[in-house]
């Protein structure tokens, strides 16, 4: 099935700054690839309907195997990628769920990709091949597996301080869920699935998008705790496409409202020129946005800069132009504990980031409980 035949490239927003200025729009793909094994799912004709009613044009590839023409220039490349959205289904390696310290016991993955531009997307380290945002189908498989993890997790719940969020299933690692949610309903599925599991567990997942009007009304059971991803707006250069700082911190409001735990993901810290300025504004506007919120349940992920060598030689060919600094300047090397080598700010420049963002919190929300600083 095909339906509204669009011009074949996106271009991504030259200026994430321009991007910002507006109010972020629910995403559009230019163009939904679906698998056949994928429409064999109820959940994944739901989201073509979905995409189909929107005008989005409908692929139904012939197999499982995802095909994009071949594109000799990377930026139109990538443009034709971040503008398609396929929906496949996990196969069960995917869906043997791995620890992912420091925020939750367990990763579970509703999809893999994003839509937005930021030029530091740690995505770009992680997935491989062209970033097409790939959504699973098979969601009910994925979250009935998830009673076989209860109980088994090694690092929240090994947590003195943390054992009381039971076990924890992170949804953030390879996506925004909260991007995809208007054309997949993934997200909204999980957080009722996880308010009928009556179980010591939590969802998890944090966003650089605003729009959680489907999620308010939802029975949640106080399992799933969202958390807003935030740099401050006069950062905003670097998260092309994503919702306004302002909007993601009244989404927060609203979630909390609405009965959830909440959280904000400070990420990445960036020590650009002026940051202290900056960080302190977000602190004054984050304490302005959650004031008079009785019972209010919020924690603060403090999380900084870091970039590989694979992961800023993708990031360069994604955004050529962009002010981010990842050219070594107050950066030491870290090794991973999978061998590998990081790029982080150098002693001086944590230790200054660090006073400084714990003397913030204690100061604008000494309501907030710190999850961890990295
Ligand atoms: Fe990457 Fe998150 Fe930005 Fe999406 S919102 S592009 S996942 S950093």
């Amino acid at each position: 099935m095909r339906t509204n035949a669009g011009p074949l490239f996106e271009t991504p927003p030259a200026s994430p700054t321009a991007a910002e200025e507006r109010p972020a729009r629910a995403w559009r793909p230019r163009r939904l690839l679906v698998t056949r094994a994928a429409r064999s799912f109820a959940h994944g004709r739901a989201i073509l309907t979905r995409a189909a009613a929107l005008g989005v044009e409908i692929v139904e590839l012939p197999g499982d195997r995802l095909m994009l023409p071949a594109i000799d220039d990377p930026r139109r490349a990538y443009a034709e990628a971040k503008a398609t959205l396929a929906v496949v289904v996990a196969p069960p390696s995917k869906r043997r769920l791995q620890p992912i310290a420091p925020s939750a016991d367990w990763r579970v993955d509703l999809a893999e990709g994003c839509p937005a531009h930021c030029s530091y997307c740690y995505l770009a380290g992680s997935l491989k091949g062209p970033p097409i945002t790939r959504v699973y189908a098979n969601l009910d498989e994925i979250l009935d597996s998830l009673p076989g993890y209860l109980g088994q997790g090694t690092v929240t719940s090994r947590s003195r301080t943390r054992a009381g969020e039971g076990t924890t299933f992170e949804a953030s690692c390879y996506t925004d869920p909260l991007a995809l949610e208007p054309l997949t309903g993934s997200l909204s599925a999980a957080i009722a699935w996880f308010g009928r599991w009556q179980a010591d567990a939590q969802l998890r997942f944090t966003t650089k998008f605003a729009d959680v009007a489907a999620l308010l009304p939802l029975d949640h059971q106080g399992r799933t705790r969202m958390r807003a991803s935030l740099n401050p707006p006069a950062f905003a250069r670097f998260e092309g496409g994503t919702a306004r700082t302002a909007e993601r911190l009244r989404a927060v409001r609203r979630m909390a409202e609405a009965g959830y735990p909440v959280g904000l993901t400070i990420a990445p810290i960036i020590a650009a020129e002026g940051w202290q300025q900056a960080y302190a504004a977000l602190f004054a506007d984050a304490a302005a946005a959650l004031a008079a919120l009785p019972g209010l349940d919020l924690t603060v992920e403090l999380i900084t800069h870091r970039f590989t060598a694979g992961s800023k030689a993708v990031l360069d060919s994604w955004y050529p132009g962009s002010a981010l600094d990842m050219t070594g300047a107050n950066r030491t090397t870290k090794r991973t504990k999978f061998g590998g080598e990081k790029q982080v700010y150098d002693a001086d420049t944590m230790r200054a980031l660090r006073s400084f963002f714990e003397r913030q919190l204690a100061d604008r929300l000494p309501m907030a409980r710190l999850l961890y600083w990295t």
